[in-house]
């Protein structure tokens, strides 16, 4: 029995994982299209600063995904606590926004606090995310944080995106709003408040640490990109840069509006290629700063919501520690999305070096552009999945069509869903025991 996997990220790579014990499989063939394996979990390097695509950490209600990860990096791996903070107006606030009101100015945390107590919102149904912030937390938060920051990050007015990204954030109780707008601040999402992150090498080691545990029946073809994939019969033709590979089955976790192109019999079904034209997603822009101050504190992310500046959110690399500090100085990474066509795409590198710049400069981090040491930009264009009202229409479209294809999608962009790494390992391993069933 022979498997073939399109893409080499953490999705196709965790499944191959899970799929190699089973004697029936003789070959698993992943094919993935950059030189290096690992997709959005690759790290980069910069003058001996190594970064990731935003900053990855490692955390999770799942405890057996938890144990893999921590199993798999064994002693690269140490644990810190969340120390994130939302700029607002120059104050750092405690995240989550609403459990530290009192760092806000008088007249914010009186708009946030009466909003929040006499909310005519309440008790609406809220059917998209804005209606849900403002039933959920009241016009002030909502205004003052959570729909200009929404607005920032995704570039898609929340109004226009599915509840369902946002329905499970719990409303919080009154009486812990009237504490933390008293001075109280109050931990919030537990579940992250502790995480971890490899001493070296950034998050790229997981992928290398499933690299190293797979297999001989497992091949990672590196410069393998798929431009077609024809079912034949029962079986697949897979074509590639890196030649032809034929097998039984067939998973793709490349991203699946890209995949409906090159999938020959789906180019012939119009409604399935028109709901791939139409799911949505951002793209993203790192860019990492090295400077000569240090005015971030023993932080680590921190949301801007401030239309001015052009990154949403900035995180200072030597948080992690010293495997990501050089001395004297500190790392920061700055995250900027955006959508095919906007202003952000249509801007050359250096112009959003120097918005990220001038930004620093907004929030307090630098005096002058004297402070910069050296910088360095990259841009992805798969980053975020964007939930509009019609994401959920297609998807079902497009997985009804390849379940009758007999090919199994899997992962981020692969279903089309915001999964981050602790899902996308579970999905591989549900995945695994359906295909050993189905084998
Ligand atoms: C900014 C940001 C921050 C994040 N932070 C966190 C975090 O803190 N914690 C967390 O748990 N998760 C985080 N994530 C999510 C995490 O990165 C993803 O869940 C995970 O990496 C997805 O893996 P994947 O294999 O599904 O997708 P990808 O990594 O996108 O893999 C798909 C692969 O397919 C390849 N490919 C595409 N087209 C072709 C083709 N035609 N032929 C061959 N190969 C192809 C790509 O090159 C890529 O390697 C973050 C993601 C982003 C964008």
């Amino acid at each position: 029995m022979k498997i073939t996997i399109l893409g080499g990220g953490l999705s196709a790579l965790s499944l191959a994982y899970f799929l190699q014990n089973n004697d029936r499989i003789d070959e698993i063939n992943v094919l993935e299209k950059d030189d290096i394996a690992g997709g959005l979990c690759r790290s980069y390097e910069k003058n001996g600063i190594v970064y990731d695509v935003g900053p990855h950490i490692i955390f999770s209600k799942n405890s057996n995904v938890l144990g893999i990860m921590n199993n798999l990096l064994g002693e690269n791996n140490e644990k810190h606590r969340r120390s994130n903070r939302i700029l607002h107006k120059k104050r750092f606030v405690q995240y989550p926004f609403e459990n530290d009101l009192s760092k806000l100015p008088q007249e914010d945390i009186d708009y946030c606090v009466n909003a929040f107590i006499h909310n005519p919102f309440e008790n609406y149904e809220a059917t998209n995310m804005l209606q849900f912030f403002l039933k959920t937390f009241g016009e002030g938060i909502t205004n003052t944080y959570l729909r200009p920051y929404n607005e920032k990050i995704w570039k898609f007015d929340p109004a226009f995106i599915d509840v369902r990204v946002v329905e499970r954030i719990p409303q919080p109780p009154k009486d812990d709003i009237l504490r933390s707008a008293e001075g109280e601040t109050i931990d919030g999402y537990l579940h992250q408040l502790y995480f971890t992150y490899p001493k070296h090498g950034g998050m790229e080691s997981l992928i290398k640490a499933f690299i190293a545990r797979l297999k001989n029946k497992v091949k990672v073809h590196t410069n393998a990109r798929v431009f077609e994939v024809e079912k034949i019969s029962t079986h697949y033709k897979v074509n590639t840069f890196a030649g032809v590979f034929e097998s039984n089955k067939l998973i793709s976790t490349i991203p699946v509006n890209e995949f409906c192109h090159i999938y020959k019999d789906a180019k012939k079904t119009q409604d399935i290629l028109e709901a791939a034209d139409n799911l949505l997603y951002n793209s993203i822009a790192i860019c990492v700063v090295n400077v000569k101050k240090d005015y971030a504190g023993d932080n680590y992310a921190f949301m801007v919501a401030d239309k001015n500046v052009k990154f949403h959110r900035i995180s200072k690399l030597d948080f992690m520690g010293k495997g990501y500090h050089i001395d004297g100085t500190t790392t920061y990474m700055a995250e900027i999305t955006y959508r095919k066509n906007d202003l952000n795409d249509k801007a050359s590198d250096a112009e959003l070096t120097e918005r990220t710049i001038e930004g620093l400069q907004t929030i307090g981090f630098i005096d002058s552009y004297e402070d910069v040491n050296f910088t360095d930009l990259k841009r992805f264009e798969y980053a975020y999945v964007i939930y509009d009202l019609k994401h959920h229409q297609n998807m079902k479209l497009i997985k009804t069509y390849f379940k009758k294809q007999g090919v199994y999608l899997n992962g981020r962009f692969g279903t089309f869903e915001y999964l981050n790494m602790d899902a996308i390992i579970q999905q591989s391993k549900d995945l695994s025991d359906k295909i050993q069933v189905d084998l």
